[in-house]
């Protein structure tokens, strides 16, 4: 019986630390989806009817980049980006002990793609994860898009962009100790991210206003790293102080998802976190939907305006529809083949 119970309790903390594949590293998919949803609501007259004649596809494919981590090498960098390691030596920066400098680190990093791989290797930048350059890359994409008018082009690079700009706002996803793997704090990526905002979710404001034009894109980029990273020292140390003093054993519970059992962070400690953070989830989110809203209308307005009204009633092609069908089924495979975890 005893040693029922310790496998049991070794079992659940293995789904806890590494039974969150699906969402560990980016928002939850409930809060992708929600912020590629809402994003359409901040879209000027000219492209509302588009994007709402398509809101089913741009929710549903905001969680493809996600997805794609398990067919795709080159996908893993795209979600996020360790601002720490690019400055190895400079000694203005130890992940370990907090910030010192966040605002030297940030701006350390060059802008322009090709003069970070000047600077680092495409390697190394691969490592330390690429999330801005790749924002800015595929809002060129989207233009493109739109230029063309290709309904395909656009719903999949607006529906893929909104990921990356999500994923950008999250503070977890801007810092090396991404989920608190140098403090003792493993788990608090999807607790942030996941978690939180599902649980408090329904109660946010998600209405954001309109979007607006982007003069300087790549700023505008750089800038949501900025708050993402020096945000993540207070994502940290808050868990730390409630931790500390929270009685250890009401911190999880065991909750039943579908047939699944697991052990999650309790609804109190979930709660006492949401407050200390003040709303932190909450802004970032809003921040999220305001920022995908405004790079879809910078991107149209950067093709010259095309008139979508002669497309808005187009749907995605057979070919693309089939395209993702066959990478949903090829996923699937990899990952009963791989754990035996589906979605
Ligand atoms: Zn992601």
């Amino acid at each position: 019986m005893k040693i029922t119970k310790k496998i049991l309790f070794c079992f659940l903390i293995f789904i806890l630390v590494f039974g969150i594949n699906n969402d560990c590293f980016s928002w939850g998919f409930w809060a992708h989806k929600k912020i590629n949803h809402q994003a359409v609501f901040t879209l000027p007259a000219e492209m509302l009817v588009f994007y709402k004649n398509h809101i089913d596809y741009i929710t549903k494919h905001a969680i493809d980049p996600d997805k794609r981590r398990y067919l795709n090498k080159n996908e893993n960098p795209r979600h996020f980006i360790n601002p720490e390691r690019f400055c190895a030596g400079l000694q203005i920066h130890n992940s370990k002990v907090g910030i010192t400098n966040p605002n030297q680190l940030i701006d350390s990093i060059p802008r322009n793609w090709s003069d970070a791989v000047y600077k680092y290797s495409e390697d190394s930048l691969k490592e330390y994860g690429i999330v801005p350059w790749y924002i800015y890359e595929m809002l060129g994409r989207l233009t493109a898009a739109f230029k063309e008018r290709n309904v395909d082009k656009i719903l999949k690079n607006s529906a893929d962009i909104g990921h990356y700009i999500a994923d950008a706002h999250v503070p977890l996803h801007c810092t090396e100790n991404y989920n608190g793997q140098f403090t003792n704090q493993v788990g608090i990526h999807a607790f942030w991210e996941s978690r939180i905002p599902e649980l408090f979710g329904d109660k946010y404001d998600f209405f954001v206003g309109n979007a607006k034009y982007i003069k300087d894109p790549q700023t505008a980029i750089w800038k949501v790293i900025k708050e993402s990273y020096i945000a993540s020292d207070s994502v940290l140390k808050f868990e730390k102080i409630l931790n500390d003093k929270f009685p250890s054993d009401k911190k999880f519970s065991i909750e039943k998802r579908g047939r699944k059992t697991i052990k999650a962070y309790s609804y109190e400690y979930s709660l006492a976190y949401s407050n200390m953070l003040g709303g932190m989830v909450e802004r970032r989110m809003r921040a999220s939907i305001l920022m995908v809203g405004s790079l879809w209308y910078t991107a149209w307005v950067n093709a010259g305006q095309p008139d979508l009204s002669i497309i808005e009633n187009k749907e995605a092609s057979l070919e693309l529809m089939n395209q993702l069908k066959l990478e949903e089924q090829e996923r699937k495979k990899i990952n009963n083949g791989e754990n035996g975890h589906t979605d």
